[in-house]
């Protein structure tokens, strides 16, 4: 009887602890499970997980483990199975990140080791009297602890971020942006493609996103020479002609474990100080990966199980069907970012929080269901990521424990910052009548409906006081389910079958 080391899809790493530690005789258990491929809203997303779970298992074998690589029902059914066939005295893992993989795991009487894959020690975190309360303050303790673009105590450049610099809206002319990154497919990735697009919704996008190890190195690679340089200035940009714009699209690879954050800081890193990446541009991305992601996991550890089901501002309209299955939408806005997702399984960061959490918000669509379909629909799709990034930042459903105030804009902000609006049938400065754009009528009903929800949140209370100034309040809270019914509509994708 031997020990066996169970790895999770989002565990594909043969550089964390245990490792370098497991002696060769240790059974490594991988299961896929039919009920997460069944969740799964994306073909490109289940397509990937499969295709990197199975080229991880084959470097397993390589490296002269033996693999017990199951196909259960689920992760329970993958456990048991495997204890009838191979009986181990020790069943181990990594910790799981989500909230459900580790109760279950636990419950399983799985032994649970400690997470290597972030930057930050969340114990020691959790034990300071006084713990970080924002990003800003988590971020420049990051820079000063990791010793990241720092000259000493003070920040290169003199100052701890560029985002004043970093907040260019859409080139007039659109821009011109690098090509993604892409590996072509290998016979038996087409063959998985074509069997799961029998089931899952979208369009098969696999060659874009890394499956293995050595095709994450080289997207990064990529990401630093031709794209990370133009990142900074645009990031709060979209277009609804270019799905990418110069993000790096990491955040698959990342999140499975084919690159570990510290490598994808260090490779940004030396190409700043070796003159390839501007200042703006390398601080920008680094806060992303060494600020934001990390502060989104501390946040994630340090809040009990009743976080996920905050719902503060009592939004309890359904998650479109034009949503959940990437169909048609009335909106352009609306509609380009469904077609991005559609096309490749993954939305850029601004299209995410300015477009479909906003108009979420806005609308009021319970975010628990847009949490879930995300974590399915997205090739970069975590639990644990979602948490703040939606249930905070997107919705402010937590009531502020993330975000100072709502991340909420009307049509005019959508159309300063990206094309989106040319050629809508509604106009972002129009609030009411038919042409008014529903984003733009419903941030002042918004203001007006959430009215005594937003009494406390101090950062928001210009914009109430205007809301309330307004001559055409009356006309914009008569509009304003008018527009909701706007956002909900759209049709159903007609090559999406199942029932969702
Ligand atoms: C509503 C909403 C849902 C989101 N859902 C997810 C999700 O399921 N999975 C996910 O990984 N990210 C999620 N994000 C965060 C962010 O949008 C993506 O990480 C980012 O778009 C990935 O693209 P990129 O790799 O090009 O990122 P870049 O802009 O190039 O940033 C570099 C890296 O920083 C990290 N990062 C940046 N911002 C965040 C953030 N807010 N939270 C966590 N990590 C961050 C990612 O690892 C990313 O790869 C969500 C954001 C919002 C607003």
């Amino acid at each position: 009887m031997a020990d066996t080391f169970l790895v999770l899809g989002d565990q594909l790493s043969f550089d964390v602890a245990p490792w370098a530690e497991l002696s060769s005789d240790t059974v490594i258990l991988m299961i896929e499970s039919a009920e997460l491929i069944d969740q799964a809203r994306h073909v490109t997303r289940v397509s990937l997980y499969l295709a990197a779970m199975r080229a991880f298992a084959d470097q397993v074998v390589e490296r002269g483990f033996t693999i017990d690589y199951r196909k259960s029902t689920n992760f329970s059914a993958g456990v048991r199975e495997h204890r009838e066939a191979f009986t181990p005295d020790r069943l181990f893992m990594n910790a799981p990140r989500g909230r459900h993989a580790r109760s279950l795991f636990q419950r399983l009487g799985v032994e649970v080791l400690t997470d290597k894959f972030y930057l930050t020690d969340v114990e020691e975190i959790r034990a300071r009297k006084k713990r970080p309360t924002t990003l800003e303050t988590f971020q420049r303790e990051q820079r000063q602890r990791l010793n990241i673009l720092m000259d000493g105590s003070t920040p290169l450049g003199g100052q701890w971020n560029f985002d004043h610099d970093n907040r260019e809206p859409l080139p007039r002319d659109g821009g011109t942006w690098p090509e993604p990154w892409f590996a072509p497919l290998t016979t038996s990735e087409q063959e998985l493609v074509n069997d799961l697009r029998h089931h899952h919704p979208g369009d098969e996008a696999l060659k874009f996103w890394p499956r293995t190890r050595s095709q994450a190195l080289d997207q990064l690679q990529d990401a630093v020479e031709r794209i990370i340089p133009a990142f900074g200035p645009h990031e709060d940009a979209a277009s609804a002609d270019n799905w990418h714009l110069a993000h790096s699209r990491l955040s698959p690879a990342i999140n499975m474990g084919l690159l570990h954050p510290a490598e994808v800081v260090a490779a940004v890193s030396d190409a700043f100080y070796a003159g390839h990446i501007p200042l703006p541009s390398a601080e920008g991305f680094i806060r992303q990966v060494t600020g934001w992601r990390e502060w989104i996991w501390v946040l994630h550890q340090l809040r009990d199980e009743t976080y996920p089901s905050r719902n503060f501002l009592d939004a309890r309209n359904p998650l479109p069907q034009s949503w959940a299955t990437m169909g048609e939408h009335p909106m352009r806005c609306i509609e380009g970012v469904l077609g991005h997702l559609h096309a490749y399984g993954w939305n850029h960061h601004i299209e995410r929080l300015m477009i479909l959490a906003n108009a979420a918000t806005l609308a009021g669509i319970d975010p628990q269901a847009l949490s879930r379909w995300m974590i399915g629909a997205y090739v970069d799709g975590a639990e644990w990521v979602m948490e703040a990034n939606v249930i905070g930042m997107g919705t402010f459903a937590d009531g502020g424990q993330t975000s100072t105030k709502p991340y909420i804009g009307g049509g005019n902000y959508i159309s300063k910052m990206t094309n989106y609006c040319k050629g809508c049938a509604f106009s972002p400065t129009v609030r009411t009548g038919p042409t008014a754009c529903p984003l733009t009528t419903l941030y002042w009903d918004f203001l007006l409906r959430n009215e005594a929800a937003l009494a406390t949140v101090h950062r928001i209370a210009p914009q109430r006081r205007a809301a309330l100034a307004r001559p055409d309040r009356d006309e914009i809270q008569a509009q304003a389910p008018h527009a909701v019914q706007v956002v909900l509509a759209g049709k159903r994708n007609a090559s999406f079958h199942l029932d969702s």
